[in-house]
């Protein structure tokens, strides 16, 4: 379970931020080894500010709404590469929360609050895209307190939550001191590859001084650890023919049954930890007929590049050694050989936020004032291509609970999810600080 209580609420608010003035305070600012633009602001007057305190005070008049938007936005199909229509709908509700909006030419949705600075930008954002293919049912359902429907809480949570946060920050004239984008990308998962979240750090990257991602539910985590991956695609390729009159021929399934069985025996070391997945194969016109084609498709993921790299120079030597196995073993080679090729569909990189980011105390001093705990996690986000490039970021769940993320039982409970709001938007108001004029 999540930890949801709400800060105590015998508290009076002038203790509550005055609590939270001490422990932006005890950021280190004057950390010797930060250059001067990394330094995070004078974030004391924060919570004791009028307009913030009425930004975080939007949220639980709104919370309905937000559940009714959260719905609205899932029954949207955002297939991966077909994100279009959902970031129709995105770019419309933050324009109407008073942003400047653009879709760029990767299909990504920006956002932009400008702060006192245009210098200096930091990025709130949710992915737009699901795993489900356009033929999925995505209508929500309810049970009880629970909304059920692909992509509800990934990343159903992430969007609803982030046209809220633009929507508080609107209603309250929050003026940052960096400029902030509010951001939907695309091509968060699977074979999108990140490229929204690349296209977006190639664009800003001068700029960019953090980034929050806003992914799925909870406010159990923050992701300060990119969990480097790579996508394979093996293809084996022969003659084909006829099941009877063909028999012995070479057979690009059975090559890559040979392959898969010896790449599934490969020891993987538990630490650092590194792990594969055969994810997706296919192949083959009929039950009658040696195939002429054999695909498979690997995930690959560890803590280290290094293991990494062995894994797939693995796998291409499992695949070698398959179609010598079968070739070895065929009756006919007259009638052709067996070709295959392993090619890279995606490679998300690695890295790490450092321990002593501003951002990250950002975040901490954010869970103090909202009475949460969360778990450092490593993992594979839109966060790995910031990180990957030295920039300051961080993914986050967007409160609420939520499960079977990527399947069709996935599930969503808005419980908590006022919390998780208060979390993301202290945190984002903690790196982009407030224009002069308000940070009174
Ligand atoms: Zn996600």
């Amino acid at each position: 379970m999540i930890p949801s209580h709400a800060p105590n609420s015998v508290l009076n608010s002038a203790m509550k931020h005055a609590a939270l003035w001490v422990i932006l305070l005890s950021m280190p600012v004057r950390s010797a080894n930060l250059p001067i633009s990394a330094r995070p602001v004078p974030s004391a007057q924060l919570a004791d500010n009028p307009e913030v305190r009425s930004s975080l005070a939007w949220f639980a008049r709104n919370l309905a709404a937000i559940n009714e938007q959260q719905i609205r936005l899932t029954e949207i199909p955002a297939p991966p590469f077909q994100e279009s229509q959902r970031a129709a709908a995105i770019k419309t509700l933050l324009a109407s929360s008073g942003l400047e909006v653009q879709i760029d030419n990767t299909g990504n949705v920006i956002g932009e609050l400008r702060g006192a600075t245009e210098k200096e930008i930091v990025v709130l954002s949710a992915h737009l895209d699901t795993v489900f293919p356009p033929s999925t049912e995505v209508k929500v359902r309810h049970e009880g307190a629970r909304l059920l429907a692909p992509g509800i809480s990934d990343n159903g949570t992430g969007l609803a939550s982030l046209v809220a946060i633009a929507r508080a920050c609107h209603e309250a004239h929050i003026k940052p001191r960096r400029t902030i984008l509010f951001v939907a990308d695309v091509g968060e998962e699977g074979e999108g590859n990140l490229r929204g979240m690349r296209a977006l750090i190639d664009a800003y990257k001068p700029k960019l001084k953090a980034v929050i991602v806003l992914d799925g539910s909870g406010t159990d985590h923050v992701t300060t650890k990119a969990l480097a991956s790579r996508r394979v695609e093996a293809t084996i390729t022969g003659p084909g023919g006829h099941s009877w009159s063909d028999f012995g021929m070479p057979n690009p399934i059975n090559a890559l049954v040979r392959a898969s069985v010896r790449f599934i025996n490969t020891r993987v070391p538990v630490a650092p930890r590194t792990t594969f997945n055969l994810g997706q194969i296919e192949g083959g016109t009929s039950v009658n007929s040696i195939p002429y084609e054999a695909k498979l498709k690997v995930d690959i993921r560890s803590e280290s590049e290094d293991e990494l790299a062995k894994l797939e120079l693995a796998l291409r030597e499992c695949i070698a050694a398959g179609v010598r196995d079968e070739m070895e073993s065929a009756r006919d080679r007259s009638k052709g050989k067996l070709d295959w090729k392993v090619e890279l569909l995606g490679s998300r990189p690695g890295g790490e936020l450092h321990a002593n980011s501003p951002l990250l105390a950002a975040l901490r001093a954010a869970d103090e004032y909202v009475g949460n705990q969360s778990r450092i996690e490593r993992s594979s986000t839109d966060a790995n291509v910031p990180l990957s490039n030295g920039i300051d970021a961080i993914s986050i769940g967007a409160g609420g609970i939520g499960g079977g993320a990527h399947s069709l039982n996935e599930w969503y409970e808005p419980t908590g999810r006022e919390m998780g709001l208060k979390r993301a938007l202290l945190t984002l108001l903690g790196v982009s600080g407030l224009a002069e004029e308000q940070a009174r």
